[in-house]
């Protein structure tokens, strides 16, 4: 595929697949896509509700359907992971140049990032072999949404041309004035201590039900972590990888199974 061409600092016939977690309807993926609509074809395939949380999941037991709203935005009876997989199997004609998702509601740094809808929606263009960004906003709120929306643009048209091919990056963006968005750093995934429990309570019939209960707090948020990054009103990017094996632990593995 041929890249697209830089004109007068703007990216020309560039094609960008935007999708997100939060659902069609949400603010932060109104914002990315109006930012993105002035340096970019665009297409918006999202889930029809809020899907947070859906982390990689494919529905494989029902079919999916597509619609489209009145604003031309796709919104599909499935998750963030299903929208990206139809759009670039079924509505697209070819393949965009860039996937991205967001911008979450929401942080979504260390250990999140495996349960997070955004991140996978991303992640699913990704595994296509397109480059591709996933944008959260460091706090919950709406107040900055158009701001981060301004910064993504900014950065995508900074560093497209650059990004390696295929790639993922995680970004987190601190909720605060455009003005105060200067700096952006490369980091690494923090981590946390592990969930709160579930929260306990009592359906109207009296029988138990749980509510999934808090992330942990921050364990690594040390220099170089995401976490450390957004907290100092930085703009955080991490680069992330599919693979899971413990490469350190492989070679032992492999002798005590010799
Ligand atoms: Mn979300």
């Amino acid at each position: 595929m041929r890249s697209p061409a830089i004109a007068s600092g703007k990216i020309s016939r560039m094609r960008i697949l935007i999708s997100n977690d939060d659902g069609y309807l949400a603010p932060g993926i109104n914002a990315l896509a109006e930012a993105l609509a002035p340096i970019a074809e665009i297409v918006v395939v999202a889930p029809d509700s809020n899907r947070s949380g859906a982390s990689n999941s494919l529905s494989l037991d029902r079919p999916l359907s597509v619609q489209r709203a009145a604003n031309g935005f796709y919104f599909v009876n499935g998750t963030p992971s299903d929208c990206v997989h139809v759009a670039l199997t079924a509505i697209l004609d070819t393949k965009p140049d860039l996937v991205v998702s967001g911008i979450n509601n929401g942080p979504n740094m260390g250990d999140d990032t495996l349960y997070s809808g955004t991140v996978a929606a991303a992640t699913e263009g990704f595994l296509f072999g397109i480059p591709a960004i996933a944008f959260s906003q460091g706090t919950y709120g709406w107040e900055h949404i158009d701001a981060a929306a301004r910064h993504a643009r900014d950065l995508i048209q900074r560093y497209y041309e650059a990004l390696p091919r295929p790639c993922l990056w995680n970004v987190n963006i601190p909720n605060r004035p455009y003005e105060q968005l200067n700096a952006v750093v490369a980091t690494r995934l923090g981590r946390r201590h592990q969930s709160e429990p579930v929260i306990k309570a009592k359906d109207p019939r009296g029988k138990d039900i749980y509510w999934i209960g808090p992330p942990g707090a921050c364990k690594d948020a040390g220099e170089g972590t995401d976490f450390h990054a957004v907290a100092a009103g930085q703009t955080s990017i991490t680069p992330l990888q599919i693979d899971l094996t413990h490469t350190s632990q492989l070679s032992a593995l492999a002798k005590a199974l010799a």
